[in-house]
């Protein structure tokens, strides 16, 4: 490195002017290159999977340069100048050794802290072994391989148990069954590699996250009192299985003031839920559902007034339009890319951001149609009856697809919170501790400078039995 460096300063002796700057740059650059490169080397097997995982932990969480090694070291060994992390690799060993198998999803996890490096981070490979000395640090447990576990979701392409919407289930999952579905612990697992760094000395920046709020809400109905059918139908349910005579009259008394145009329709909600995000400065993405092709779409048509009015307030107010896709697009690649040209021709842009009707996923097929119909992110991932993180992580992260072993450019943004996971609690009255436990959640997001996703629904707003679930909404959004 000495001869390389004294060859640069040869070449600008001349300029006597600009040389104390030439040689600072030169210094700086030197630096850059040689001192703070760290160097990941690790065995050959497996290297699509190791090159998503190294450039996804290290390049898009941490902002920092590497230069990855394959080789024949068993772990991974990150080197920094002399000094070395030491990471146990306990699944992608040998090629000849598949990794998706029921064998490998991780049927006890264990928990262990790490001096002052972590606290209580789940083992999913590997063991609690740990060791540390003034210039390295050996932790066995593969926090490579439960990163790639919680991102990839691959314990979902080989759970065969889904409910009734063909949806993976939250408590099938190693992180509900741990006990970590509450926590980003892939975020967590990167905090860790950069405490290791920082004691080793590393003396490069860590990219600067700020914690943000994604406001959303999913289009899936937009007119409450069609008809004069639909008001009898409501006030009929109202009587006869709530049991509520208060509610039979507040949505009579609301249908009425509907028809006479004294109020919006309660599933107009579009200019009140663009007011509160302008209130607190962020945009509302809303996703629209297409007629689809199964008895859960169809419950709007594209060239009704209602739509096409809020389109154009959406556009004119500059926030933001997606795509819902129908119950069935989520392995029906056709599908998502004519109900996409669909919206295209009426917004005249290309949609690329949204999310799964009913968050019908299939992993990783789903993941693919995206990114075969060219859009940019997807908010989807989140088990609908469970707060929590479904891939570990509070930040958007690139997708790969385990099938056919190829990062995508398509994005995930999972899903933080959604409204109707807390209905029946807030119905027996719980409104209190769901307020709690969103409120957790959002300030576990802050501090680690995540993304906040919540999503509440466009109709789940003005109705009458809405009552005590908008207080809460209103509640929710005070905190942000
Ligand atoms: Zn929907």
């Amino acid at each position: 490195m000495s001869s390389y460096k004294n060859k640069l300063f040869l070449t600008y002796e001349s300029n006597t002017q600009l040389l104390p700057f030439i040689r600072l740059l030169a210094n700086q650059i030197i630096h850059i290159i040689y001192i703070d490169l760290l160097k990941i080397h690790i065995n050959k097997a497996y290297q699509e999977e190791k090159n998503y995982l190294i450039s996804t932990l290290f390049g898009d969480y941490l902002g920092i340069n590497y230069e990855i090694v394959f080789g024949e070291d068993k772990d991974y060994t990150i080197t920094l100048g002399n000094q070395s992390i030491t990471i146990g690799n306990h699944l992608f060993i040998s090629e000849d050794v598949p990794y998706l198998t029921t064998d490998n999803v991780p049927s006890k996890v264990n928990f262990t802290d790490y001096q002052k490096l972590a606290d209580n981070l789940p083992i999913l490979y590997g063991t609690e072994k740990f060791n540390i000395t003034d210039n390295s640090i050996f932790i066995d447990s593969d926090i490579f391989a439960a990163c790639f576990f919680m991102l990839t979701r691959w314990e979902e392409v080989i759970d065969k148990d889904k409910d009734a919407h063909n949806r993976s289930k939250a408590k099938n999952s190693v992180a509900f069954k741990a006990g970590f579905i509450e926590r980003p612990i892939v975020d967590e697992f990167v905090d860790l590699i950069w405490e290791c760094l920082v004691k080793l000395n590393y003396k490069g920046k860590r990219k600067k996250q700020e914690f943000e709020f994604i406001h959303t809400h999913d289009v899936d109905q937009i007119e409450k009192w069609s008809s004069a059918q639909a008001v009898a139908k409501t006030v009929a349910g109202d009587i006869l299985k709530r049991n509520s005579l208060q509610l039979a009259k507040a949505n009579l008394r609301q249908s009425k003031a509907t028809s006479k145009g004294i109020i919006n329709d309660p599933y107009d909600t579009f200019e009140e839920l663009m007011d509160l995000s302008d209130k607190i400065g962020v945009k509302s993405h809303f996703f629209f559902l297409h007629e689809g092709n199964h008895e859960l779409d169809n419950a709007y048509e594209w060239n009704h007034p209602l739509f096409l009015k809020a389109i154009s307030n959406i556009q004119e107010r500059g926030h933001l339009i997606g795509l819902h896709p129908s119950y069935n697009s989520s392995i029906n690649s056709h599908l998502l890319s004519k109900e996409k040209l669909a919206l295209k021709r009426i917004i005249k842009e290309e949609p690329t951001i949204g999310r799964q009707h009913y968050l019908r996923f299939t992993v990783p097929e789903t993941w693919q149609i995206w990114e075969d119909n060219e859009m940019l992110w997807d908010s989807s991932m989140y088990y609908s009856e469970q707060l929590g993180f479904r891939c570990g992580t509070c930040r958007d992260f690139p997708v790969f697809n385990v099938i056919t072993r190829k990062q995508l450019s398509l994005r995930e943004l999972p899903l933080s919170v959604m409204d109707s996971t807390f209905f029946e609690k807030i119905e027996n009255g719980e409104t209190e501790s769901v307020y709690s436990e969103i409120k957790s959640c959002i300030e576990l997001i802050q501090k680690h400078k995540g993304k906040f996703v919540l999503l509440w629904h466009t109709n789940y707003l003005n109705l009458a039995v809405f009552e005590r679930h908008k207080a809460l909404y209103l509640k929710v959004l005070d905190l942000l």
